[in-house]
């Protein structure tokens, strides 16, 4: 957590009573306010179709309490272009809210202490993408005087960047995979915020660990220890796209899966993995896989489909999955998640969720999937959180 200096805030009280000063002549005409929050944005929202037929902005929003006290945040608007496009109450923010360093949330901000808001603002079909973000926030200030408490501002805006979204092809092939912890709510990925070489990265923030169910609908069956019991150990792993090979790590162990792994550093914690170049300033980044089964070099040009290696439980890892994202830069820390859509995929079903899923990969019980009525095809969409997707046989 970011602290600022304590000597520094102290002074700061008094600015609450006088609580608006409205600019002079020759300057724009906006009331100048104390404004307790600072609100920033590090990364502006790159809004994709999912494959829910929605357009998704996922984003955080930096605050840090610049007052001398708590401050309770009550309510958080989104605006796109003025319009409010989401509201999100108390409950919400408490959710969403984590400071800086912290992975519990909280809508309490303690002095000098810096959080994201994690954001995820959907749109209905058909409706214009906003070009500018801003926000509009209510709280209780407890540094104010009192009957001063209560108050609002507004800021944090900023562009929607409507660069591309990059079209892939699967990483895997086959039916029964379990897109877990995929955009965009799932903690796990979506709020990995770390710093790395002085700056805060979210490399992972649309990332997928893909895992595979049986024909009873089990994660693994038999022994938990065993790799072989899992049903997406050993499984192709597929170029998503024609790509220069970027960054290969192999020679890695496969982890006992059921375990944590201890004392992994920082280098081997994506285990054999590979980076591939999908031009534009985008990366695939392909995790822990089987170690010897890498087929690609460094300077290698691949071909969409081509066969990259195998799904292992090399790095840190607890069971064997794919760790699939797209980031910015060709590293899997210090770069930054980007959103992609799948030309094509169908979904079979949906689970109960992440807990039901956590539940599943521990005990190997069958997971309580949801059929879809009509398997829909979906063409040009991300796949979100815990659905059962089937690739085909591309
Ligand atoms: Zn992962």
């Amino acid at each position: 957590m970011r602290i600022l200096s304590r000597s520094f805030v102290v002074p700061i009280l008094p600015i609450f009573v006088a609580l608006v000063v409205y600019a002079s002549a020759g300057r724009a005409d906006v009331p100048e306010e104390m404004t307790p929050l600072l609100l920033d944005m590090q990364d502006a929202p790159v809004p994709f179709m999912g494959s829910d037929g929605r357009v998704h902005l996922v984003y955080e929003l930096w605050v840090t309490n610049f007052s001398s006290g708590d401050v309770v945040v009550e309510k958080v608007e989104v605006l796109g272009d003025g319009d409010v496009l989401q509201s999100l109450d108390a409950a919400a923010i408490a959710g969403r809210l984590q400071a800086a360093g912290q992975r519990e949330s909280a809508g309490t901000l303690a002095p000098s202490v810096q959080a994201l808001l994690f954001l995820h603002v959907t749109l209905e079909p058909g409706a214009t993408i906003p070009r500018l973000l801003s926000h509009r926030i209510t709280m209780h200030v407890n540094a104010a005087p009192a009957g001063h408490q209560e108050m609002s501002e507004s800021g944090g805006g900023v562009p929607v960047d409507r660069k591309p979204v990059v079209l892939i092809g699967p990483p895997l092939l086959g039916a029964g995979y379990v897109s877990a912890d995929s955009c965009c709510d799932a903690s796990r990925h979506t709020r990995a915020a770390l710093p790395v070489n002085g700056h805060v990265w979210l490399a992972q923030r649309f990332a997928v660990d893909w895992e595979q169910l049986d024909a009873q609908g089990r994660i693994y069956a038999g022994d938990r220890e065993k790799l072989e019991s899992y049903t997406i150990f050993g499984k192709p792993v597929i170029a998503v796209a024609d790509a220069v090979v970027a960054s290969v790590t192999d020679g890695l162990p496969e982890q006992t899966p059921g375990k944590y792994p201890s004392n992994i550093s920082l280098d081997q914690s994506d285990g054999n993995s590979i980076i591939l170049d999908l031009g534009e300033h985008r990366y695939a980044m392909y995790a822990h896989m089987q170690r010897g089964s890498i087929q690609v070099r460094v300077g290698e040009t691949v071909k969409m489909g081509r066969l990259l290696g195998l799904v292992g439980n090399s790095g840190n890892s607890v069971a064997p999955h794919l760790h699939f994202q797209v980031t910015d830069r060709s590293s899997s820390l210090a770069a930054n998640g980007l959103p992609y859509e799948m030309r094509h995929f169908q979904i079979a079903g949906r689970t109960p969720g992440t807990k039901a899923f956590d539940e599943a990969e521990e005990k190997g019980t069958p997971l309580a999937v949801t059929p879809s009525t009509s398997a829909p095809q979906v063409k040009g969409a991300m796949p979100l959180d815990q659905l059962i997707i089937s690739f085909g046989n591309q």
